[in-house]
């Protein structure tokens, strides 16, 4: 519950910091709601479409309306997809006002003791400290690999729990060991004759949890003929405060990034995940504000490439043999890396260059699938709506392989072919992943 005094600062600061022109620029023409997942999962609600969450934005620009619990509704409904924005034929930036407001809402309203407590360990405790990353995750292998996971599974212990959290724990990847997860080296050379130099940036889940996927984009990268630096001052993306309401923080990782990539003189920024990627390549607007920072940010951005574009842009599909056993495969875009990254060519280039498979379309493959960071956990029953047309779309596809490109997306999927109880026939994979499995074969 939001209190009056609350309610004003709030009013105030969208007054001073909402970006009047971007407001304005969206001329209502509803183009973008047939792209909107929660506008189409919601029953067609005009407050849960792009076009009404910009409403709601500017009438509380503009003193029109209290930011009462329902613009807080409106708002925190939303996946962040970013799907509005490549449709919108006036080009509005949804996804920075989305942010912009999260963060007045998130800085000025007081939150009770144990969800601040969360807060505060999630955004400044954990995420930022690679270490501690670490040995959360050396924690949940300890619980797979201790026997603590049979037990909880055969006394019901997660039933405990909301039942998409629960059906989560079941799908998390088999955890690495703290020895791997620390020995990431800081150079790796091209194994034939070096063409770039790229810098990787590793992302703070994917280095951890993800580890074994990482290793895949390593040995990619070296195959398609690229020196690879891998710098150790660098620090998570900050994705997930910027989309939260912590931008501050959000701020302090960007900076630290994009020095820690300066040192490297490299060729290309290279990234495996389309939500990191997505944030990264936003730097420049997230330090708008600072000039100096934002010239350094422009050049960080400029250099950015997801592996996928980078692969094809080296040609690696028609240089090496990729064969599978014969299979339907279907590709779930990430939306991020389409919408904001705009890469959705080249994860397909890569999939179809693969003998032996039937690549299928999935229909509406560049909708959210609900994922959308913790969203499937806080705003589980929308999520879980969403997934159910996703897979119900997947299935139709009949394939045996679903293909994604972000690790959220990834575990989404694995969670709807639990739900679905397909486990037994299909599964999901991240891009690289499959593609390395394909040079072995
Ligand atoms: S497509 Fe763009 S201009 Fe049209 S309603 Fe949506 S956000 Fe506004
Ligand atoms: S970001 Fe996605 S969920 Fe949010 S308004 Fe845009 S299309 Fe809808």
């Amino acid at each position: 519950m939001t209190t009056l005094l609350e309610q004003n600062k709030i009013q105030q600061e969208f007054a001073d910091r909402m970006n009047e022109d971007e407001l304005l620029n969206c001329m209502r023409c509803g183009f973008c709601l047939p792209s909107c997942p929660t506008y189409i999962e919601s029953g067609f609600q005009e407050l849960h479409s792009p076009r009404g969450r910009i409403a709601l934005m500017k009438a509380v620009k503009d003193g029109i309306l209290e930011p009462d619990e329902e613009v807080e509704r409106s708002l925190s409904l939303c996946l962040g997809c970013r799907a509005c924005e490549p449709v919108c034929p006036s080009g509005v930036k949804y996804g920075h006002l989305l942010e912009e407001a999260r963060d007045i809402i998130q800085q000025n309203k007081k939150q009770s003791l144990p969800v601040q407590a969360v807060r505060n360990t999630v955004f400044k405790g954990l995420f930022p400290h690679q270490n501690r990353m670490r040995t959360v995750t050396g924690l949940l292998g300890f619980y797979q690999k201790s026997g603590l996971q049979k037990v909880s599974r055969k006394i019901g212990f997660m039933k405990l729990f909301p039942e998409s959290l629960a059906t989560m724990e079941k799908v998390l990847p088999s955890v690495p060991k703290m020895k791997e997860m620390k020995n990431r080296p800081e150079f790796l050379p091209a194994e034939k004759k070096k063409t770039k130099k790229v810098a990787f940036f590793t992302g703070c889940l994917m280095d951890t949890m993800f580890l074994e996927t990482n290793n895949a984009t390593l040995k990619l990268l070296q195959m398609a003929g690229c020196d690879i630096v891998i710098p150790k001052a660098q620090a998570c993306c900050g994705a997930l405060h910027g989309h939260s309401g912590e931008k501050a923080k959000a701020i302090e990782m960007a900076k630290k990034n994009i020095e820690a990539f300066e040192q490297t003189n490299a060729d290309f920024i290279i990234t495996n995940a389309g939500g990191c990627g997505a944030f990264l390549i936003d730097y420049d607007h997230l330090l708008k504000n600072e000039p100096e920072w934002y010239l350094r940010a422009k050049a960080f951005t400029k250099k950015l490439k997801d592996i996928s574009q980078i692969l094809v842009d080296l040609d690696f599909h028609k240089n090496v043999s990729l064969k599978l056993s014969k299979q339907v495969i279907t590709y779930q875009d990430s939306c991020h890396l389409k919408n904001v990254m705009k890469t959705s060519d080249a994860p397909r280039t890569l999939l179809k260059a693969i003998n032996g498979i039937d690549y299928r379309e999935m229909e509406d493959s560049d909708r959210c699938c609900g994922s959308a960071g913790i969203y499937n956990i806080i705003e589980s029953e929308m999520s879980m709506k969403i997934l159910d047309t996703k897979m119900k779309n997947a299935k139709a596809t009949q394939a045996a392989t679903i293909v994604t490109a972000n690790p959220g997306c990834l575990l989404q999927m694995k969670l709807g072919i639990e739900r679905e109880e397909l486990s037994e026939q299909v599964r999901a994979i991240h891009i690289v992943d499959l593609l390395l499995e394909a040079v072995n074969r």
